[in-house]
């Protein structure tokens, strides 16, 4: 095809001046990467295979897999099977880019899948990670169960103090690893200020030696923060949560510089953590389109609730980053803001209940969930989050049970610590069902 391509209307637009509220709406709706310019939602596609003209256009497919070079900006893909690459994937992974201001992005099944697909593109064996003391349980699995097999050593810090990092820095680290906020109990940490410490590293390695920053934006979401613009190489989300929105389907994407895109097209082909079309589909239709109005009411709720646990006579402490008592408060306000500007600390609370010690806060952890779980119309008793409804889990009995209660303080969870992943229900009734869940204990 080399004629034509002027008949699209996306030619006829200059979309640039438009808010990225709208750019969500609409997206690169007509889409070089398919030609399907007289529908207005995007087709799901169902085939996992694509008819090949010629050997020579099979062989061209092939010779154009993850060899951006060859690729010219406009020029069509030559689609062979859908774990290389197909449609939908290419769709929702344009929009990801452009939502994170980064180069390019690459879906995976799941935020796992995503997350060990660029930390397998970054390091090798002999390697070391360094990591905050607080992630995502499954993330911390994947770096202390799996990685010491492949002598990759993970070794975890608290990065809320940048200069934790020096000591820890050595010939062999690659990568710097967290989550901001990190789940579950909402660490905040200065992207920027590690940025600093790693240019400063970079400064004497060579380009196989350099040390990349890789942040999780899940629990912020695009709508709240942009880590690329604030000094990460990479953003990995799991669009199980907010961008997806609804709670029906897994993906997980990688955002970062171009450079890194075929390394990470070849991973997803040869591991085979490929997103499925309907799901891609799916994030593209439904979840991005919505996902500001979705995160600005969370967060509207997420701020009233906040300000009532912390006033309240059962609670220890409350941890959202939008409450000026929070530790790193004035990091949060400085890194995390929405597509216009303002302030936006997010959905999710982390608060701890109050008792004589661990084994008392721990159990009033217990009762109070599982009163929620029966008695709370607004309150489900689940993992995940950003979904329409408001989910409520408490680690120290949940994700993090293995853990014995004199070691959850290591890992930066409280025996008590409650994490509310805020809905979209009206706030009175959140605060209603939460008044009446405290006062069991
Ligand atoms: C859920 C989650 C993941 C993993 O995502 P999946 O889609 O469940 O694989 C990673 N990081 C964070 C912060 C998460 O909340």
């Amino acid at each position: 095809m080399s004629d034509q391509e002027t008949k699209k209307p996306e030619s006829k637009v200059d979309d640039s001046a438009y808010s990225m509220e709208t750019h969500l709406i609409y997206g690169k709706n007509v889409s070089k990467k398919w030609d399907y310019s007289h529908h207005v939602v995007p087709p799901v596609s169902n085939s996992v295979i694509f008819r090949l003209d010629s050997v020579e256009r099979g062989a061209e497919g092939f010779a154009d897999f993850a060899n951006m070079e060859s690729l010219q900006e406009d020029s069509q893909p030559i689609y062979i099977y859908d774990r290389l690459g197909e449609p939908n994937k290419d769709l929702l992974e344009e929009n990801l880019a452009y939502v994170e201001k980064g180069e390019m992005a690459v879906t995976f099944a799941t935020g796992m899948g995503a997350i060990s697909g660029i930390l397998c593109v970054l390091t090798k064996t002999g390697n070391e990670i360094i990591s905050h003391k607080t992630l995502y349980g499954c993330t911390l699995s994947l770096l202390n169960n799996w990685y010491p097999r492949y002598n990759i050593k993970n070794v975890q810090t608290d990065l809320k103090n940048a200069d934790n990092i020096d000591l820890l820095v050595n010939d062999n680290t690659r990568v710097i690893y967290f989550e901001t906020p990190s789940n579950p109990n909402l660490d905040i940490i200065d992207i920027t200020a590690i940025r600093k410490k790693v240019d400063e590293f970079n400064k004497v390695r060579p380009e196989e030696k350099r040390v990349y920053i890789v942040v999780d934006n899940t629990f912020a979401t695009p709508y709240c923060q942009r880590p690329l613009e604030l000094g990460a190489d990479f953003v990995v989300h799991s669009l199980t949560k907010g961008i997806g929105g609804f709670g029906t389907d897994m993906g997980g994407v990688v955002i970062g510089p171009k450079r890194f895109q075929d390394m990470l097209l070849i991973v997803r082909k040869d591991f085979g953590a490929v997103l499925n079309t309907k799901s891609a589909w799916t994030i593209l239709t439904y979840g991005l389109p919505t996902l500001h109005l979705r995160i600005s009411r969370q967060m509207e709720n997420a701020k009233k609730i906040a300000e009532y646990l912390s006033g309240h006579s059962k609670v220890e402490f409350v941890n959202y980053p939008g409450l000026p008592s929070t530790e790193n408060y004035e990091i949060a306000k400085r890194q995390m803001s929405d597509f216009n500007g303002n302030f936006a600390p997010g959905s999710l609370i982390y608060f701890a209940l109050k008792g004589e010690n661990i084994v008392e806060t721990r159990e009033h952890g217990r009762l109070l969930m599982n009163y929620a779980a029966k008695n709370a119309y607004t309150m489900t008793l689940a993992v995940s989050l950003g979904h329409t409804r408001t989910l409520i889990e408490h680690p120290a009995s949940m994700t993090h049970s293995l853990i014995p209660a004199e070691k959850l303080l290591d890992y930066g969870i409280d025996p008590g610590g409650i994490r509310i992943a805020v809905g979209l229900e009206n706030i009175d009734d959140l605060l209603f069902d939460l008044e009446k869940c405290l006062q069991i204990i």
